[in-house]
């Protein structure tokens, strides 16, 4: 009966890839779920600038807490969320929650709010016509000022569709910055950087991995700082995590960094104690406390 649908007769007689599918769907149903149970939620990693690893700003990176397996990585539901279509309402929910949390700091701390609070924007997102409509809407409903939020897009999702293009020019028009993430590990084509309004470029861990050895990803790493400044476009190096890597990235010309070296990603509660403790810094350098440790 079943295997006679569609063809699909490799999955059906590998018995460990039917598994695979069962458990895909099964955890697919399970996400299409997830918001109505409240099982979602948003962890912030701070953006930090280099050398002295000052707070900067956050990116948004979503969780989900499954009633019976636990902790279950994006890296897993965001593309099944992106297979079975859930990825827009999540990612609807997602943009409310950040952008209800940007504008909270916003008014709390005026000009001392994060300057970039980053989201991830899937392919599918931009795919929507009345996406940028939707984010606009948003954002007057909430008070934010857009030149606080920063919409990541990936290389592959841009290059998807002429309608993709269109909807990253309707955002940076709102205001938003727009960052290309995993940038060098997608579909790239440096001509992204000429038709898409970028103003952030976030250089890949995979190549910040190899920065420290004589390898083609420390080459890359320098390459991709000469193209953003030429091109006025600031440079995050993304998955800092030792202190061999943000030195060797720092005198490479980085300005910014995220990675386990400097935070891991933290509830807004815990963001907000960065905030003040960055507002509390030009009075400790006063004292002459010398070095900070
Ligand atoms: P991404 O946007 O490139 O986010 C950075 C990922 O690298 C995060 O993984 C972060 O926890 C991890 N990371 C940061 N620093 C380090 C480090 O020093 N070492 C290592 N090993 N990892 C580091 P996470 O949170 O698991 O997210 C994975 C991916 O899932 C994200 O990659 C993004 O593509 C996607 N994602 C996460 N949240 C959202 C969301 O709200 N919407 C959409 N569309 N995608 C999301
Ligand atoms: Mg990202
Ligand atoms: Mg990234
Ligand atoms: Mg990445």
């Amino acid at each position: 009966a079943a295997k006679s649908v569609g063809g699909d007769r490799w999955a059906w007689f590998d018995p460990i890839m039917d598994q695979l599918a069962a458990t895909d769907a099964l955890l697919g149903a399970n996400l299409m779920q997830a918001i109505g149970r409240d099982e979602l939620f948003l962890l912030y990693q701070p953006i930090v600038e280099l050398p002295d690893g000052r707070f900067a700003g956050v990116e948004a990176l979503v969780r989900w807490r499954h009633p019976e397996h636990g902790l279950v990585s994006p890296a897993v539901f965001i593309p099944l969320a992106e297979r079975n279509g859930y990825i827009v309402e999540l990612g609807r929910w997602v943009l409310e929650q950040v952008i209800r949390q940007a504008a909270a700091w916003q008014r709390e701390y005026g000009d001392r709010a994060p300057a970039k609070v980053s989201v991830n924007i899937s392919a599918r997102q931009l795919q929507e016509p009345g996406f940028p409509a939707e984010l606009a809407a948003l954002l007057a409903r909430e008070g934010a000022d857009p030149r606080g939020l920063v919409a990541e897009v990936t290389e592959t999702a841009v290059l998807g569709t002429g309608a993709a293009l269109d909807a990253v020019k309707a955002i940076s028009a709102l205001g938003l910055r727009v960052a290309l993430d995993d940038f060098g590990t997608g579909q790239s084509s440096l001509s992204l950087l000429v038709d898409c309004p970028a103003q952030i470029l976030k250089v890949d861990k995979s190549f910040v991995d190899g920065v420290t050895t004589a390898s083609p990803q420390a080459v890359i790493v320098d390459s991709l700082i000469a193209i953003t400044e030429g091109l006025r476009i600031e440079a995050v190096a993304e998955g800092v995590e030792t202190a061999e890597q943000a030195e060797r990235l720092h005198r490479a010309g980085y300005r910014l960094a995220q990675g386990f070296h400097f935070a891991r990603p933290l509830p807004a509660e815990d963001v907000a104690l960065l905030i003040d403790a960055d507002r509390a810094r030009p009075a400790q350098d006063g004292v002459g406390a010398g070095h900070s440790g």
